[in-house]
């Protein structure tokens, strides 16, 4: 399947589409761990299984395809993945998101983001689960002035997984 959409995914924008295209393609697409090593540093292990090492600051990246094919200051997949796994790079507009990696984003600290497909705002792409970000505070919700700017939410909001006071609280009739 992951292979399907590739395909799909490179068709799209094989019209005058390059070969660093293409990389993007395969970094959003592919089935790739990204790990954090310290620093800027990260252990990418392809849809293959190689473990490649990718430096995101030096832009150096172990894998072959760095080393043999591309020029100075053009991006590998490996490298291009955790660009767009931290949310350094956003994620093309004319990417089809369902087609993205659904690990992308995992286990590294920052968040991946879309780019709108109007060129203009970045928003982020929310993994299917955990869509409950945006989710509603419990209906039993107990915040009010007496936690009004305090850390802790009320009861039924910390058992619902919030950690701070809900927002969005009315006041008092
Ligand atoms: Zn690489
Ligand atoms: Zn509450």
């Amino acid at each position: 399947m992951q292979t399907n959409d590739t395909a799909a995914l490179e068709r799209a924008v094989t019209d005058g589409s390059t070969d660093l295209q293409k990389r993007d393609v395969r970094a959003l697409t592919e089935y790739m761990t990204v790990l954090p090593l310290g620093g800027d540093v990260y252990s990418v292990t392809s849809q293959s299984g190689s473990e490649y090492r990718v430096d995101a600051l030096e832009a150096r990246c172990t894998c072959p395809d760095k080393q043999h094919n591309l020029e100075d200051g053009e991006l590998c997949k490996h490298e291009r993945r955790v660009r767009f796994a931290t949310g350094e790079w956003a994620i093309p507009g004319w990417a089809n998101t369902e087609a993205v990696d659904s690990q992308l984003g995992e286990h590294v600290s920052g968040t991946p983001q879309v780019a709108a497909t109007d060129g203009g705002t970045v928003e982020v792409l929310q993994p299917d689960d955990d869509s409950d970000k945006a989710r509603q505070r419990p209906d039993d919700c107990d915040c009010g002035d007496w936690n009004d700017g305090a850390e802790l939410p009320c009861w039924p909001c910390y058992r619902d997984g919030f950690e701070a006071p809900n927002p969005e609280v009315k006041a008092d009739e």
